[in-house]
């Protein structure tokens, strides 16, 4: 079938569907043929596969999915691109289309009913405004994953790559860290996309590790132990914890922990891997035993 992923192509339908683009909704459409050959190949995508795709906008990434996968299911929010889809997608029998939000699919229930409940990959060029919900909802859920495959703010791209002591590591890099391994496998300028968004993208592919990255006694302290260190980014590490709302420990428990961890008193978070932070919330976590009654 003739490929959607050409500026005359894409304006023609929504000219002729009069289609208005919704900015609330992120639509950013995709025109690039290379790049959905990227998006496709760093996916890994095989006539084996189901895959969920997030935003299908006018069916433009669809379509390579349909022609490398055995099923898609594409979530669209916006009604008014059901009948292009209708038009765009008639054509390929693997492809359902449902008129839902992402963040309310029962995505479990998907694998179960589409792939035997094996793991699924997630591929989507995302609406930028719902990244981080979409991408940490699937990792912290117990959705049978494999894999996401996404275009992102090239931004955020960075921050979910990032290593200790470079400016785009943050809770961000160690939450996605903690549950994949991420690989950059492209950037993409702005005018890859109609209408052009105001920011750079990436294409960023998640693979689900087996198990989390580190092991700890308690992984709601650990999460809690991160954010708190990067709220603060300036100051030091016994200081950002020692001010958290969200954390109960004096600064002479925490300059012990750090201490027992192998860690100076004046470090700073930034420059923490997630082995250390977990040790470190190891620690403390002992001090919350010790403080029970
Ligand atoms: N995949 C298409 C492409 O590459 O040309 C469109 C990508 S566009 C960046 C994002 C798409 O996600 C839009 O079609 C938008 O309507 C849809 N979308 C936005 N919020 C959504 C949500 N909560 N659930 C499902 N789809 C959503």
């Amino acid at each position: 079938m003739e490929k959607l992923a050409n500026p005359q192509k894409t304006i023609e339908i929504i000219q002729r569907n009069d289609f208005h683009f919704q900015k609330r909704y992120g639509q950013n459409f995709l025109i690039d043929a290379h790049v959905l050959e990227k998006i496709i190949a760093a996916a890994g995508i095989t006539p084996n596969d189901f895959v969920l795709e997030v935003g299908p906008g006018i069916g433009t990434l669809t379509q390579y999915l349909a022609e490398a996968a055995r099923e898609v299911v594409a979530v669209e929010i916006d009604r008014d691109l059901i009948p292009i889809l209708e038009e765009t997608l008639g054509e390929y029998e693997n492809v359902t289309v449902l008129n839902q939000d992402i963040l309310k699919v029962d995505i479990a229930a998907l694998a179960r009913e589409k792939n035997a409940g094996r793991p699924i990959k997630v591929v989507g060029n995302l609406p930028y405004y719902i990244t981080t919900p979409i991408v940490m909802g699937l990792l912290e859920s117990d959705v049978p994953l494999e894999s996401i495959t996404v275009m992102v703010q090239k931004e955020v791209a960075l921050r979910m790559q990032a290593g200790p002591g470079t400016k785009d590591y943050g809770a961000l890099s160690l939450a996605v860290q903690y549950y994949a391994h991420p690989y950059l496998a492209a950037n993409v300028p702005q005018n890859c996309f109609i209408p052009r968004p105001g920011v750079g993208s990436a294409v960023i592919c998640l693979t689900r590790r087996g198990k989390p990255a580190v092991t700890v006694k308690d992984e709601k302290l650990l999460f809690s132990i991160i954010h708190a260190s990067f709220g603060q980014r300036r100051k030091t590490l016994v200081n950002g914890l020692k001010n958290a709302a969200e954390l109960d420990f004096s600064k002479e428990q925490i300059a012990e922990a750090l201490r027992k961890t192998g860690l100076s008193e004046t470090v700073r978070g930034e420059t923490l891997t997630l082995e250390q932070f977990a040790r470190l919330a190891d620690e403390l976590a002992w001090k919350e035993v010790e403080e029970t009654p």
